[in-house]
């Protein structure tokens, strides 16, 4: 095998809580994450020497800089593989957005090359390597519905979300997570989600159970720097979603609807307002 083709699913938090700042600057969190049916497309092609990288989107390093070619570089160095890899990068997924578009490409790297190469390696060590990449990427090699805790690398499977319908909407803005992080008071928030009520709905497979604990202390920091973020989610709610939440670091907003014809109406109507540059309708993916 010469050419692999792989999906990289992005992810919403259904729930974030931050516990407190780490002394090496890093966040003890404690989050609901769900993969949505929102993909890249990457294709890795052995090559004879170097690693190579391209994109068709515009904004996107084609270089080290980009998260693929560091996850390369990676298992290149650990699992001393010998010639090259050309990583053609599909974007689908809004870039800065809070939806671990960076990080999922990175972890369908990782497991792209294990299976290119036929590499004897557990999914479990492949989750803690992945961490130097980026603190997202373990739950990114693991997907579906997990509760994610420590700086996200403790990481606990948990049951399928319940089928629903998912609308996501990312305003013409790009939020930068450190910047968020930064500017985020640890101590000072009040009000914390409690995301243990939200996992034993989660378990019990009782969507209107997990719908009053969807709260995300990452608003915020990022809702007063941005206010479309508070404009979108009325937006969603007075269209008819049952409770909408900004997604990690934002400014991704989504909504959560039961009835497909409710939540196509809202996509179009939200679509129409322009307030997101960015839409779409999809679905939990386990
Ligand atoms: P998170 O939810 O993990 O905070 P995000 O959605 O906020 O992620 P990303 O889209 O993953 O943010 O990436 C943000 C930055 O990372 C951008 O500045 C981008 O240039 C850089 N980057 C490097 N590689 C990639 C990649 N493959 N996809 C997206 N961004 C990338």
């Amino acid at each position: 095998m010469d050419s692999i083709t792989l999906k990289a699913y992005a992810k919403i938090n259904l729930g974030l809580d931050v516990l407190r700042r780490l002394e090496n600057g890093y966040h003890e969190v404690k989050m609901v994450m769900q993969n949505v049916g929102i993909y890249d497309e990457l294709t890795l092609t052995k090559t004879p020497l170097g690693i190579t990288v391209e994109t068709d989107h515009a904004e996107l390093p084609a270089d080290e800089n980009n998260l693929v070619y560091k996850a390369a570089k990676l298992m290149f160095e650990e699992f001393r593989l010998s010639g090259g890899l050309h990583i053609q990068l599909e974007k689908n997924i809004p870039i800065a957005a809070g939806m671990a578009g960076g990080s999922t490409d990175a972890a369908a790297v990782l497991k792209g090359i294990r299976e290119l190469y036929g590499l004897d390696v557990s999914t479990k060590r492949l989750m803690e390597l992945s961490v130097s990449i980026g603190a997202d990427v373990p739950y990114c090699i693991l997907g579906g519905t997990a509760l994610s805790q420590g700086i996200g690398e403790i990481l606990t499977p948990l049951s399928p979300m319940p089928q629903c319908h998912i609308l996501v909407a990312k305003p013409d803005i790009n939020v930068f997570t450190k910047f968020v992080y930064e500017h985020l008071d640890a101590q000072g928030v009040d009000k914390h989600p409690d995301i243990d009520a939200m996992v034993a709905a989660i378990q019990a497979g009782n969507l209107p159970g997990i719908l009053p604990h969807m709260e995300n202390v990452l608003e915020t920091v990022t809702i007063p720097a941005h206010p479309i973020i508070k404009e979108i989610k009325q937006l969603m709610i007075t269209y008819g979603a049952h409770a909408s939440l900004m997604s990690g670091s934002g400014p991704t907003v989504f909504g959560i609807f039961t009835e497909y014809e409710k939540a196509q109406s809202a996509y179009e109507k939200i679509k129409a307002t322009q307030v997101a540059k960015q839409i779409f309708l999809t679905t939990p993916i386990a």
